[in-house]
Order: C-alpha cells, then structure tokens, then sequence
C-alpha cells in the first residue's frame, strides 16, 4: 500500500538536543512519540540573535524548557504555527508569555467543513481550540527578521488552516504536517478535506523548494519526487476505493479492510476517516453515491455513466 513511497524513517535526534541542521536553521524534538507523531513533534529555531520558532509544541515541560534554554542569549520575535492540533501549537502561550513575541498562523483552529448532526470531532479532540494568533497571515504573506525571512503558504488538507512556511534565498520549506518524509499524514473530515490536500499537493509541486524541514521526523529531500509519489499514493487509494466498489456496494469499514493490508491496529480509525475524505470528495466529483451526506456510517456505491 505504501511501498511506493520512499518513506524515511532515520531520525534519531535525541529529545531535548538543539541541532543545527543548515546555518540559521536548528530543531529540537518534543519528548511526545506515536502513532501520528512519529518520535515527536520537531520544533525549529530560524535566523540568529532575533529569532523566529516555528511549532512550540505540546504543553511539555522538558520541551518548554529546552527550547526556552536553546535561545535564552537571543530575542524571540516571532512563533508561527503550521497549524492548531494539539501537538504543535499549546505551547506557542507559555513561549509568548516567556519571550513577548507574538503568535502567527493562518487563523484559529476550525473544520474545513460543519460536523454533521451527531458528528463528534475526531481523533481524540485533537483541535486546539485555546489558540488564537495574534497575527492572521494570508497566503503569500511574508514575516521577517533581521537574518531571515519566511513566506506563508498556505496549504489546507491536513487541517483548514495549515501553513507552510518557505525560508527566502534558500531552497527550503517548513512543511508542517502536510509533507514529512516518515509518513503520508491524516486527512480526516471534518478537520481535513481531501480535494483541498491534494490541491495543496498541485501548489508545492509548482514551487521551487527542495528540501523540506516537516513537523514530525527528518527532512524531505527532493522534495519535487516525494511530492509527487505522494499525489500518485492518493491517486491509487481512490482508485483502489473506485474498484472495490465496482464489486458492489459497501460500507467503509469494508472498503478499510480490502484497502489496507496490514494496518497498525490503532490506526483503523485513522483510516476510516482517510477513506471518509476520499468519499467526500469522490460524492462531490459525482463518481460515487451515497445517502444523504457522506457520512462515517454510510453506504456507498459507484455512479455508473450512461453511455
Ligand atoms: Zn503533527
């Protein structure tokens, strides 16, 4: 299923150890492994002396404070987030509170589309809802210190509000969790849209970055391949989706076993709601069918063209 992704997965930094991993750039891993995390969530340090911090992170103490320690003979002007779950964002309060920057990121964290009636968020509430950005970037907006500048791109899919941020005069993309070199991310409604992940996908294709710096695990590099290993990965998930239901209607549960061959038993879930965005967007592109609204519990089947 994903062998044809050339995941990597050595990343062996140590949490609480600040790395330099190109001039101006340096991460710090959060102590906050899983299944959707990976070893952590990899918070980054940009530019010298006046700094930005991109992802603080979970509420972690040992993080906090290692991170705090990592710039304490520096000025932290600005913390962006890539976006509102809980395990990047939390701690862009206490890094505030501790330094006076401000906090920027696309918007407050929101579903890209309403919960249907009886829908609870999924995934464990993994929303951060407390977090509200000082500083509303729009695409293409760009923020910047005396040694560094980062451009905003938004990129929604993962979450409606996710951002990458592409370091100027260098070939490099804070990615975020919408492209990491471990693992494709959860797209999972009502947080994620499909359709919008993979039009994210089409917009870093266009860009010239090639060296991605994600939010879990190491870097991407050629980032152009990658990125296009990823839409071809979501391509032959729908396709897999279409012809499992060309053998007839079925629910997702079903459509998750004859998918996912070998699946981390805790990410079942996960992919129940993987497979819920693929439908959503296959019901709006008029190829497959269903009652009502597409829906977890639903059945599905596929709209046969009149020739
Ligand atoms: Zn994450």
């Amino acid at each position: 299923m994903s062998e044809d992704i050339p995941f990597d997965k050595s990343f062996n930094l140590p949490p609480g150890q600040v790395e330099e991993v190109m001039p101006g750039i340096r991460r710090l891993l959060c102590n906050n492994p899983g299944p959707f995390t990976f070893k952590g969530t990899v918070t980054y340090i940009v530019g010298r002396r006046e700094v930005a911090i991109i992802d603080p992170g979970p509420i972690e103490e040992a993080h906090i404070a290692a991170l705090l320690d990592a710039v304490r003979a520096e000025t932290v002007t600005h913390i962006l987030v890539t976006h509102t779950h809980r395990d990047h964002s939390p701690a862009a309060a206490r890094i505030k509170a501790a330094t006076g920057a401000k906090t920027y990121a696309q918007g407050p964290h929101r579903a890209a589309r309403p919960l249907h009636v009886g829908e609870a968020p999924p995934l464990d509430s993994s929303g951060d809802r407390d977090f509200q950005p000082d500083v509303a970037l729009a695409d293409a907006e760009t923020v910047a210190g005396p040694t560094w500048a980062l451009e905003a791109v938004a990129t929604p899919g993962h979450t409606a509000n996710h951002m990458a941020f592409a370091l100027k005069d260098a070939p490099v993309l804070f990615s975020g969790d919408h492209v990491m070199a471990w693992s494709t991310p959860v797209v999972a409604p009502p947080d994620g849209a499909m359709s919008d992940y993979m039009a994210s996908l089409e917009k870093l294709a266009h860009r010239d970055e090639t060296l991605y710096f994600p939010g879990h695990g190491g870097a991407v590099r050629d980032a152009h391949g990658f990125v296009a290993r990823y839409i071809a990965h979501r391509k032959a998930r729908e396709a897999s989706i279409l012809k499992r239901l060309d053998a007839g209607e079925a629910d997702i549960p079903t459509l998750v076993r004859a998918i996912y061959i070998g699946l981390d038993p805790r990410l079942t879930k996960a992919a129940g709601l993987s497979v819920l965005a693929h439908l959503e967007d296959l019901v709006a592109r008029g190829q497959v069918a269903t009652e009502g609204t597409p829906s977890i519990d639903g059945r599905y089947r596929l709209v046969v063209a009149v020739a």
